[in-house]
C-alpha cells in the first residue's frame, strides 16, 4: 500500500522521510512541490535526487479525490462535486469576491447531527473525510483556478461550511488546517481560515489547544428551548456550556470575536423578542452576528424570513451595540448556497456533468 502524502502535515511528512532514512528537510521540499506548485508526480520534483524520486515513486503517492462535476452559477460562484470513493461525493464551493476568494470545503460525507433546516443533515451520515480528501479540495481548486487564470494561490480564505461537522472529525481536520496555514504549503493566515461548528463543545476546546483558527458558531436560536429543536446537539451542550466554550476559545483565537451564524427562518426564530434575546446573549461573549437567509431545499418545511423581518431583527441587535452582517446568498441557482449541499445523490452528478458539458461546448 503506497502512502498518500497529500494529507500529511509538516510533522507527519518529516516522520515519513525519517523512516525512509532521509533528512527531515526533504519534507519541506516535497511540501512545496505538492501544495505550492500542485505537483503530484515525483519524477518532476527536480531538486530531489533521482534515487530519492525513485524511492518515493515506489513507496508513496499524491492522490487527490476526483472532481466529477463543475457547476458555474450566474454570480461567479462555482460548485465542484468531489468524488471521494465509489459511493460518496462531497461538494466544495468557490466564491470569488472583490479582493478575496473563498473556498468552502466539506469535512464529512453527510452529517450525523441532523439540524432541522439543513439538507446535509437530512441525508444522514456516511463517513469522515480523510485529511487528504479535505486538503485535496483546496489542492484541486488551486490547480484548476491557477491553470485557468495563470496565477497560483488564487484562494485567500477557506471556510469549513460545506458538508459535515468539522468538530466531529478533528483527527483529519487538524492536519488539513495545519497544511492550509503552513508557509511551505498554502500559507493562509489563521484569521482567514474559519471553522464552523454547530456547538460541539469538546471539539471547540481541542481546536483551541491544537490549532486555533477563526471560529464561527451556528447559533440559530437565542434560547435553549428553540435551539434544542433546531440544532439538536444543543440538548447535549446547551447554551450556557456553549457560551463558556466560546469564551475559552477566545483566549487563544486569532480574532477577538466569535461569529454567530443565525439562519433566518420565517416565523420560527426571527421575531423582535428573539432579536432581544440574541442581543442579551451577545453581552456574555464577544461576538458578531451573521444573519443567513434560509436557503430552501425540497421538503425542508421552512421559509426564508422576509427582507423587512431580517432588517428589523438586525436593527434590534445594532441598537444594542452588536455588530451584525447579513450574508449575501451566493450560488443558490445551483444549490451551492449554505445548507443546500448534499453531494452524494447520483443524478446530481449527472446534472453537474450536463452543465459542465454545456459550458465547454462552443
Ligand atoms: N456543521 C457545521 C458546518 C457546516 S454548515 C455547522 O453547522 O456550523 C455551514 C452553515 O450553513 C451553518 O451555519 C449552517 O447552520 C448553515 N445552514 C445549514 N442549512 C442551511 C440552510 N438551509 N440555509 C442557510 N444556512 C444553512
Ligand atoms: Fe450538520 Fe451543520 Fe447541517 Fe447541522 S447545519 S446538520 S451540524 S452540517
Amino acid at each position: 500500500m503506497k502512502k498518500n502524502l497529500l494529507g500529511m502535515d509538516a510533522e507527519a511528512l518529516a516522520g515519513f522521510f525519517e523512516a525512509l532514512g532521509e533528512k527531515p528537510f526533504r519534507a519541506r521540499q516535497v511540501l512545496r512541490w505538492i501544495h505550492q506548485l500542485g505537483q503530484g508526480d515525483f519524477a518532476a520534483m527536480s531538486d530531489l535526487s533521482k534515487a530519492l524520486r525513485d524511492k518515493l515513486a515506489a513507496s508513496a503517492c499524491v492522490a487527490a479525490p476526483q472532481i466529477v462535476g463543475d457547476t458555474p452559477a450566474e454570480d461567479g460562484t462555482r460548485k465542484w462535486l468531489v468524488k471521494v470513493d465509489g459511493a460518496n461525493a462531497v461538494e466544495s464551493v468557490f466564491i470569488p469576491e472583490t479582493g478575496r476568494a473563498t473556498l468552502c470545503v466539506s469535512s464529512q460525507a453527510g452529517c450525523v447531527l441532523d439540524c432541522s433546516f439543513c439538507a446535509t443533515g437530512k441525508q444522514g451520515f456516511n463517513r469522515n473525510l480523510t485529511s487528504s480528501e479535505i486538503v485535496g479540495q483546496l489542492w484541486f481548486a488551486n490547480r484548476i483556478l491557477g491553470v485557468e487564470r495563470k496565477a497560483d494561490r488564487v484562494i485567500s480564505n477557506v471556510v469549513f461550511m460545506g458538508m459535515g461537522e468539522p468538530m466531529l472529525n478533528l483527527d483529519h481536520v487538524i492536519p488539513a488546517l495545519r497544511l492550509m496555514l503552513d508557509d511551505n504549503a498554502y500559507g493562509l493566515s489563521r484569521r482567514r481560515v474559519t471553522v464552523s461548528t454547530s456547538g460541539v463543545v469538546p471539539g471547540m476546546d481541542r481546536l483551541r489547544d491544537e490549532c486555533p483558527v477563526a471560529l464561527a458558531v451556528s447559533l440559530h436560536a437565542p434560547n435553549d428551548k428553540l435551539r434544542d429543536e433546531l440544532v439538536p446537539i444543543n440538548r447535549k451542550y446547551p447554551l450556557a456550556e456553549l457560551v463558556a466554550a466560546c469564551n475559552r476559545y477566545l483566549e487563544k483565537a486569532p480574532r477577538d470575536f466569535i461569529t454567530f451564524e443565525y439562519v433566518m427562518l420565517d416565523g420560527v426564530n426571527d421575531s423582535e423578542a428573539h432579536a432581544r434575546e440574541a442581543a442579551a446573549l451577545a453581552r456574555r461573549v464577544r461576538c458578531k452576528y451573521n444573519l443567513i437567509p434560509f436557503n430552501p431545499f425540497s421538503q425542508s418545511g421552512y421559509r426564508r424570513s422576509s427582507p423587512e423581518r431580517m432588517r428589523s431583527f438586525a436593527q434590534v441587535l445594532q441598537r444594542a451595540g452588536v455588530t451584525v452582517t447579513t450574508r449575501k446568498t451566493r450560488g443558490d441557482d445551483i444549490a451551492a448556497a449554505c445548507g443546500q449541499l448534499a453531494g452524494d445523490v447520483a443524478d446530481r452528478t449527472r446534472r453537474s456533468r450536463r452543465v459542465l458539458l454545456k459550458e465547454v461546448r462552443p
